[in-house]
């Protein structure tokens, strides 16, 4: 109890120890806690700390966990990704809770069967603290270090290298931290030059539909992505954060403004570009997990704008298929430059036989100048014969959080939770939109991975995002975001999903397949990059790739803050290369 009071009263400073001491016992070893010392956890971390139980156990009719009524309750919600996400037992994407060929998973079409025959952790950590607020965070710190336990952070579990699991560990979960606040006037900490107006403050477990909707309520915008369960303040907003807003007003860390966080030392801090102004400006696009655990999220809000939306859908058949998805995807290029100069934002995925164009704008008018800007690529459209259209016009919407229900019911459809996945993409910079050899060569080599991408696993499509930061060149590296954002047109993402475990070697061919999708894209932009929250894992150099020139300065900031690597993750700033 005085433990507990002493961390509430002042912030607790951790005797941290000077070299890494592994992090690596496991339940079962002589090191592992007792059960006291778990209880001690438990009592200063207020009756917080838990077992991990997969979501799915109460559905594992040999599991001690099983219970047909909360089962029930678990198959409803399966596929929902914010109820999903209100669970510590599962993850977004099933690779990352399932371990080879065990886990506690349901089928996602049909969640009434099981995926295993029994229901083991699978890649979940074993216990976790359900943190509520920072004093947490630095009991369990202090714990993990006493006892040489790896920890993970973990907020929704959207992750798509699976970062926010790690099994054997004890996770700081800050899904619950999810108070929200405006300040039309703020007063930054220490820090004159960092006050301002319309600031928003978001708790690390806040989701963005949440977000929307609140600073919705206040007449503002925030800079959140186009799926509303993914938490923004998390992986999110400090590994770049792209959404609807990106052309307008830059990426979510270029929007940040002050940070609360916990330090592998225990303390907590207000940090900002004047306090800790070097780990300040690592966390706002160094990615998630990697220097401190962040509790509070102060970012620049905007006054609402509406949002106009084209839409364009149409499948296409026959032997000239391919040519018909060339064709599209060539009058795409060649608008590119004035789409982005115009600040057009939004998606157009493409399928063998399939596309759909989903462009937008935030912009304070009736939607004219949307129109103006696509009305060419429209009319090109309108006129082929050789569509079938499903769907075809122009929509406003007053607010945000009308157009939030469209994308809402759209991310359901091609991203549904609770099913596996596996992505490879690149930014592609400027220059490829400017000779017809280089918009020729990036066509081909798009279509070329779609068509392969579909060779590899059945359900596929490639998704060419508009959404870069092209009003922030963030000339004065104020943040730490990969700098090929800043030169960036297309963001391509080829997906591929799929609802049963796969035999390890198809898998293995899918995913080694899937990396060499891009090397098309990768020969076109050499130097460039990929966006580390939405990329390939097994991407080789992935230092370069998604940290570019910022790595090293990133790396020594890491160590600094850090020097125990207490709070390492898969392929994230001083990662060392260990498998879990
Ligand atoms: C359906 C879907 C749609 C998406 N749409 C977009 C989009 O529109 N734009 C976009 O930019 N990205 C998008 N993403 C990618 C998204 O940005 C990443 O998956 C991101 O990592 C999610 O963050 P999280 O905190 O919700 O997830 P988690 O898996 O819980 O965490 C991700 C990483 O952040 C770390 N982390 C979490 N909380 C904290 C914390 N409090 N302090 C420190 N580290 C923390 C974790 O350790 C982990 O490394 C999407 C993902 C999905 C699944």
């Amino acid at each position: 109890m005085l433990l507990a009071s002493l961390i509430s009263s002042f912030g607790f400073t951790v005797g941290i120890a000077a070299t890494d001491p592994g992090y690596n016992c496991r339940p079962g070893q002589k090191c592992w806690p007792s059960w006291q010392e778990w209880q001690q956890l438990n009592n200063t971390v207020n009756g917080h700390l838990y077992s991990t139980i997969p979501m799915a156990a109460p559905c594992y009719e040999n599991s001690t966990s099983y219970n047909a009524g909360v089962c029930n309750v678990v198959e409803s919600n399966y596929n929902d990704s914010i109820s999903r996400g209100a669970y510590l037992g599962q993850t977004y994407w099933l690779n990352w809770e399932t371990c080879g060929t065990s886990g506690c998973s349901l089928e996602s079409a049909n969640p009434e069967e099981t995926l295993y025959s029994t229901c083991s952790l699978g890649r979940l950590a074993s216990y976790y603290v359900d943190i509520r607020n920072a004093s947490h965070i630095s009991a369990t710190l202090q714990f993990t270090q006493a006892h040489n336990i790896r920890i993970s952070v973990k907020n929704t579990g959207h992750d798509f290298f699976g970062r926010s699991t790690v099994p054997n560990s004890l996770a700081i979960w800050t899904h619950n931290l999810d108070t929200l606040d405006f300040h039309q006037n703020f007063t930054a900490s220490n820090c004159p030059s960092a006050n301002g107006q319309n600031v928003g403050e978001i708790g690390a477990g806040v989701v963005a539909g949440d977000a929307y909707r609140f600073f919705n309520s206040h007449g503002m915008d925030i800079t959140g992505g186009y799926e509303e369960s993914v938490g923004i303040a998390g992986g999110f907003g400090q590994g770049g954060g792209v959404g609807s807003y990106t052309t307008t007003y830059g990426l979510m860390v270029d929007n940040a403004v002050e940070f609360e966080v916990v330090t592998a030392d225990g303390q907590v801090r207000i940090i900002n570009e004047c306090n800790d102004a070097e780990l300040f400006w690592a966390m706002r696009g160094g990615g998630g997990g990697t220097y401190a655990v962040l509790t509070k999220y102060r970012v620049q809000v905007y006054p609402s704008l509406p949002i106009h939306a084209y839409n364009f859908d149409a499948n296409f058949t026959g032997v000239n298929a391919t040519q018909t998805l060339r064709e599209i995807m060539t009058a795409h290029a060649n608008s590119q430059i004035e789409w982005s100069a115009q600040l057009v934002t939004g998606q157009i995925e493409y399928f063998p036989g399939k596309v759909s164009v989903g462009m937008n704008l935030p912009y304070g008018d009736d939607g004219s100048k949307l129109k103006s800007a696509t009305a060419a690529f429209d009319h090109f459209l309108r006129n082929r014969t050789d569509l079938g259209v499903t769907q075809a016009g122009y929509t406003s919407y007053a607010t945000y959080t009308d157009f939030l229900a469209v994308t809402a019911a759209d991310a359901r459809k091609t991203e549904p939770a609770g099913i596996f996945s596996q992505l490879a993409s690149r930014l592609i910079p400027r220059e490829v939109f400017t000779t017809p050899q280089t918009v020729e060569a990036l066509v081909d080599g798009v279509v070329e991975g779609i068509l392969k991408a579909r060779s590899l696993i059945n359900l596929t499509g490639t998704q060419v995002v508009l959404e870069t930061p092209v009003t922030n060149l963030d000339s004065n590296n104020m943040t730490s975001a990969l700098p090929a954002w800043r030169n960036a047109l297309w963001h391509v993402i080829h997906v591929g999903e799929w609802e049963k475990p796969l035999a390890p070697e198809v898998l293995e061919n899918a995913t080694s397949g899937f990396l060499q999708l891009l090397d098309p894209l990768k020969a076109l932009s050499p130097g460039g990059g990929a966006y580390f929250n939405e990329a390939h894992y097994g991407e080789p150099s992935w230092e370069e790739t998604f940290f570019g020139a910022n790595y090293d300065r990133l790396l020594e900031i890491k160590n600094k803050y850090d020097p125990t690597h207490i709070f390492d993750c898969f392929k994230c700033v001083g990662w060392r290369g260990e498998q879990e």
